[in-house]
């Protein structure tokens, strides 16, 4: 019999886990593009995404955690290895992984979508904080790994979802499970030390500040219109928001228009006409024409103007 790679894999697993073969990943992106994983785990609560990763680990099976996939390129070929996705617990589990700890304190499992579940969960206790990052797809595992972060209401400062952040259960890069600190984290702009090291989040408790609902909702109005404006529509061009960093406070959109690349098409992907820092699947596209896409613009910005574009998404599997 052939031998199965992931046979210790699968027997280090608690037997209640939910696996599958040979998943294609793009529905599992915004960007809707990605071939197929060897095996998805679908982690739906704390214990089960940490044993799986315990196991992938013990088992040395090369392993990618997901979140929402939004700030993700998966090749065309997947990924040789196990998937783990970081999903919320069923609803029957009090709020779906949302448990109020206090009246302004909020615990939410890695896998709870920020936006809508724990955004409107806090919004409607009259709860601010959280209501900033209306409209960006987001588990808080991923949340917490970006540093999420969006335009305060009067447009003059960004918001992190740092200054919310009251602590976090860990798995660390070492096995230990334990809570830390918002300092932990060591966040910066689209950093955190996730990024540095192979800890992963399980739970994360945000602070809020108590605050009219109507004024919470003003908020959240005027924001998603702001989105809706610059943004594309997720269900008609899917993208996985700005693939470039900001190079030394320029948004790589301008440079990227200043080129004359905005609007530009290859194959079924394109670089939205209204925000040149954002790649859209026009439908059916491949992950080698948004690879191509970006190579484009990052010969062409060097060329002409001399900045090496940084991408600012990851690039996950084989293309
Ligand atoms: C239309 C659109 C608009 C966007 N607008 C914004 C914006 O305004 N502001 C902004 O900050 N971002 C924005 N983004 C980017 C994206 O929403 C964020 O980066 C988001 O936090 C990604 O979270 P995720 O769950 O999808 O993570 P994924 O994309 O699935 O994963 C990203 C990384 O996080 C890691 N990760 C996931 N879960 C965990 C965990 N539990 N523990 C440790 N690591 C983990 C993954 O391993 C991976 O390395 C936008 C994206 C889109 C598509």
């Amino acid at each position: 019999m052939a031998h199965d790679p992931y046979r210790d894999f699968l027997r280090a697993l608690p037997p209640e886990s939910i696996v599958q073969r040979r998943v294609s990943l793009a529905p599992f992106t915004t960007f809707r593009i990605g071939g197929p994983a060897d095996l998805l785990v679908r982690a739906g609560t704390p214990e089960s995404l940490a044993a799986a990763i315990q196991a992938a680990r013990s088992s040395g099976v090369p392993h990618f955690l997901l979140g929402r996939g939004a700030n993700l390129l998966v090749g065309d070929q997947g990924f040789r290895g196990v998937v783990i996705r970081s999903e919320a617990p069923p609803e029957g589990d009090g709020l779906g992984g949302i448990h109020f700890l206090d009246e302004v304190t909020v615990r939410a499992a890695a896998g709870v979508e920020t936006f809508p579940d724990l955004i409107l969960a806090t919004v409607e206790r009259g709860l601010a904080g959280l209501h900033h990052y209306v409209g960006i797809p987001s588990t808080v595992g991923g949340a917490l790994w970006q540093n999420l972060h969006f335009l305060s209401p009067d447009r003059k400062r960004t918001c992190f979802i740092e200054e919310v952040l009251a602590g976090a259960e860990i798995l660390t890069a070492e096995g230990e499970r334990r809570r830390v600190g918002v300092e932990y984290f060591e966040f910066g702009y689209d950093d955190s030390i996730l990024h540095h090291r192979a800890d992963v989040v399980l739970s994360a408790d945000f602070r809020l500040q108590p605050a009219p609902v109507e004024e919470l909702r003003a908020v959240i109005r005027s924001n998603l219109e702001w989105r809706d404006e610059r943004h594309p529509d997720l269900w008609l061009y899917p993208s996985a928001g700005s693939v470039f960093q900001k190079i030394d406070g320029i948004g790589a959109g301008r440079l990227i228009d200043e080129v004359g690349l905005k609007g530009h098409v290859l194959g079924a992907a394109g670089i939205f006409h209204k925000h040149a820092n954002i790649i859209v699947n026009l439908g059916g596209a491949r992950a080698a024409e948004v690879r191509q896409l970006m190579d484009l613009a990052q010969t062409t910005v060097a060329r002409e103007l001399g900045y090496d574009l940084v991408p600012e998404i990851g690039l996950v599997g084989e293309f």
